[in-house]
């Protein structure tokens, strides 16, 4: 009987297996937060489906308890998302500039000039490299987007249309192409296969060729409650001592980081081959780790206690919305970027708490955002409608888009950002 009754459950596990970690394997039993079940961020609704179903996903974020990555389970496919892509780079006047200071500080370091090569993945409608083929430098994008791929072609930049991964790397390597700068930014977090992704870059890299991996920093996440830089198409959250550990773990060695305000704070690792690369390792990397360490991102009590902290966000955020609506004031959002979506289903909140939003991309103009419906419209309706408040959703851009709308302030409208907490600026 008792025999009998083992073999059930055992059947049953089989058949429901766990997740496993994408780095380690090892089966994702720990919850780091749950945010409930969600439609993909970047599904903007058309008018004309408004009345059709939504896919809604979980979105529950684990935590490895062999290698601690943060992450979550895929549900859909990159091809389901990143092949027809909303997010033009261009349209971030902020990006743009980042972008260009990246470049000028990776071509003066790492002596990269006119006999170099310069690839980026994910390298999106060649907001980056159109200021390496400026300076006359060869590059070559890789962005698996076909149409954001036709704006970077339009700019003269080569691209090539496809996901990154080891066998990309070795078909290049194969046609005579080795990266002396190999740029990855904000896309290390969005690869389901990470042990593919991570383990093309090493032999894509010259011998004495560095990759810079641009990817948000956990430790911000959680510091600064970022919850809703979860979403679906964002599958691992990492430390830099997780990060240190995927590189190492596919022969890169990570020789200097920086902590950048992007995205809310990201970093930036420099790595290169274990196996050729010469330059020192200096001493912001132990001063990282150790920052972590002491901060317990080495240790999975460590990361107890964020889900405490979003509900709490959640109930404030509603409270500002609930209390607006009571006074007779009207809100309208700024922005409608993936973190909003997160943010917005979450928290339930739909045109009775925000009226509409608005985005400067013409793709996202006269849709309607994912689950929550709210009409996206062009930033004109703003002085139209003369809203009492303007929810910042993009807080990480907020110092721009606050001088983007000092107009606003001629009816006496505020702006507000939800994130770490709901504040009226
Ligand atoms: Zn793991």
């Amino acid at each position: 009987m008792h025999t009998e009754l083992r073999d059930h459950i055992d059947a049953r596990s089989a058949e429901a297996p766990l997740p496993g970690c994408r780095f380690c394997a090892a089966p994702l039993r720990r919850t780091f937060v749950d945010l409930g079940m969600s439609p993909l961020c970047e599904s903007y609704v058309p008018a004309e489906r408004l009345g059709d179903m939504e896919p809604f996903y979980p979105l529950h974020a684990r935590i490895c308890e062999s290698c601690l990555l943060v992450q979550l389970e895929e549900f859909v496919a990159p091809e389901d998302i990143f092949t027809e892509y909303a997010y033009f780079s261009s349209y971030s006047d902020s990006w743009v500039a980042h972008a260009r200071a990246y470049v000028e500080m990776a071509v003066e370091r790492f002596g990269i000039g006119p006999d170099s090569l310069v690839v980026e993945v994910a390298s999106n409608d060649g907001y980056l490299l159109q200021h390496v083929v400026e300076r006359g430098i060869p590059a070559v994008g890789i962005e698996p987007a076909a149409n954001v791929a036709v704006a970077a072609r339009e700019k003269g930049i080569e691209t090539v249309v496809e996901f990154f991964g080891r066998e990309l790397a070795a078909r290049l390597v194969a046609g005579g192409r080795r990266a002396d700068l190999l740029a990855a930014n904000n896309v290390m977090a969005h690869v389901p296969d990470l042990n593919d992704f991570v383990g093309g870059m090493e032999p894509l890299l010259a011998p004495q060729g560095v990759v810079t991996i641009e990817v948000p920093h956990l430790l911000r996440l959680v510091e600064d409650n970022q919850f809703d830089t979860i979403y679906h198409e964002h599958f691992s959250y990492f430390s830099f001592l997780t990060a240190r550990k995927v590189l190492a773990a596919h022969g890169l060695e990570v020789f200097d980081v920086d902590e950048l305000a992007t995205h809310g704070g990201s970093l930036r690792l420099y790595a290169q081959r274990r196996s050729s690369g010469r330059r020192p390792v200096g001493p912001k990397v132990e001063a990282l780790a150790e920052r972590e360490r002491a901060l317990g991102f080495d240790t999975l009590e460590g990361h107890d206690g964020f889900s405490a902290r979003v509900e709490e966000t959640k109930w404030r955020l509603l409270e500002f919305l609930i209390q607006c609506r009571r006074d007779g004031r009207r809100v309208a959002g700024y922005g409608a970027p993936g973190k909003g979506n997160t943010l917005l289903n979450y928290c339930g909140i739909r045109t009775d708490l925000l009226e509409f939003t608005v985005d400067r991309n013409p793709y996202k103009q006269g849709q309607f955002l994912p689950g929550t419906h709210i009409p996206i419209r062009h930033p004109e309706a703003l002085e139209q409608a003369r809203p009492d408040f303007i929810l910042i959703l993009p807080w990480n851009l907020k110092d721009e888009i606050v001088a983007q709308l000092s107009y606003a302030r001629e009816w006496g409208a505020r702006c507000v950002v939800p994130i770490p907490e709901v504040e009226v600026l």
